[in-house]
């Protein structure tokens, strides 16, 4: 909380100031560079709390459904905030203009970003670290289908920092999925991904045949700290770790919804999963989804949970309000 507030007064100093002033625009953006690091850690630094919180008062279904949505909409304005700090370092910053990487990206925003590419980078960096963990990795199969024809790119206007977060996440978990499942066999059916571009969405969907998951647990993959792999050293000086924190599902659906996309996963339980990301295809339609907080917002945290309009087989229906 004391980051925030922190941030908050750095910002106001610069309220009511001449914007034409040069000192003063380098000044503004030393202070939002300072306030981006400062902000480096909340991820860890929340999940460590809901952990503390969780040890300390013990669970219950309305708390735990509290801090998802919660969460879900504090990482989301902190995702908007981030995306701004960035684009304002990027372009007043002064690297950018001699940046060779991506000579034609608008700040973070590229504007014909290529899909394949980005998806086949994240692959290979998923690979690297499954390789150290398995010592093996599966292959990766690419397939593309454009609607407009196939000698037509497959590139879109998008953040392409976003866009690898989520894909190297999901080719993360399809590689666990796989090689945990194969392990004996010492051989591992390849990951496939499609990447199609239509009218509307630019679709990317990751197909593994680690074993899949029931039915019952898929949304409970979507809560934060939930894994099912061992929790990884908060310390810093080790390798990455490929799994563990529980955070690689939740926080990508948020980059794919930030942008008026989305991301689900459907398995087949005892073949495999396939995780597909929806993307708008039409950068008008990207449009930035920010949470408010207003009354609905209010009643979410307060609504009284009465007993469930759905019944259990062969039970009563259920008392939610001792859960309160
Ligand atoms: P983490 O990878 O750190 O455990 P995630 O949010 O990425 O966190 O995934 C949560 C859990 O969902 C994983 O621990 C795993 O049990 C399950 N899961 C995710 N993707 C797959 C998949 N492709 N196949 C099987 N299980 C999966
Ligand atoms: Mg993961």
């Amino acid at each position: 909380q004391s980051w925030y507030m922190q941030s908050f007064q750095d910002i106001l100093e610069f309220k009511d100031r001449d914007v034409d002033d040069e000192m003063l625009k380098q000044d503004f953006t030393d202070a939002v560079i300072k306030i981006r690091n400062r902000h480096n850690d909340v991820v860890p630094t929340m999940a460590q709390g809901v952990v503390e919180y969780k040890e300390t008062y013990g669970t219950d279904p309305i708390t735990s459904q509290n801090i998802q949505y919660f969460l879900d909409r504090f990482y989301m304005s902190r995702i908007s905030i981030r995306m701004l700090l960035n684009q304002h370092t990027l372009l007043f910053g002064g690297k950018i203009r001699d940046n060779p990487a991506h000579p034609k990206q608008i700040g973070s925003i590229d504007p014909s970003c290529c899909v394949t590419d980005v998806v086949k980078d994240a692959y290979e960096n998923a690979r690297n670290l499954c390789d150290r963990y398995y010592m093996n990795s599966p292959e990766l199969m690419l397939e593309e289908f454009n609607v407009k024809g196939p000698d037509n790119s497959m590139a879109v206007v998008y953040v392409p920092s976003h866009l690898y977060h989520m894909v190297f996440e999901l080719f993360k978990n399809a590689m666990r999925a796989t090689m945990e499942l194969h392990e004996d066999s010492m051989e591992y059916p390849p990951v496939h991904v499609q990447i199609v571009l239509g009218h509307e969405d630019l679709t990317v969907k990751v197909s593994d045949r680690g074993g899949g998951v029931p039915l019952r647990k898929i949304d409970r993959l979507f809560t934060y700290t939930y894994s099912t792999a061992p929790r990884p050293q908060m310390d810093t000086s080790r390798a990455t770790p490929l799994a563990g924190f529980g955070y690689g599902l939740p926080i990508s659906r948020l980059y794919a919804r930030y942008f008026q996309g989305d991301l689900k996963l459907y398995s087949m339980e005892g073949y495999g999963t396939d995780a597909v990301i929806y993307i708008r295809a039409l950068s008008t339609e990207s449009i930035e989804r920010l949470p408010v907080y207003n009354k609905s917002a209010w009643k979410h945290y307060n609504t009284i949970h009465e007993a469930d309009d759905w019944c259990v087989p062969s039970k009563e229906p259920k008392d939610m309000t001792t859960f309160r």
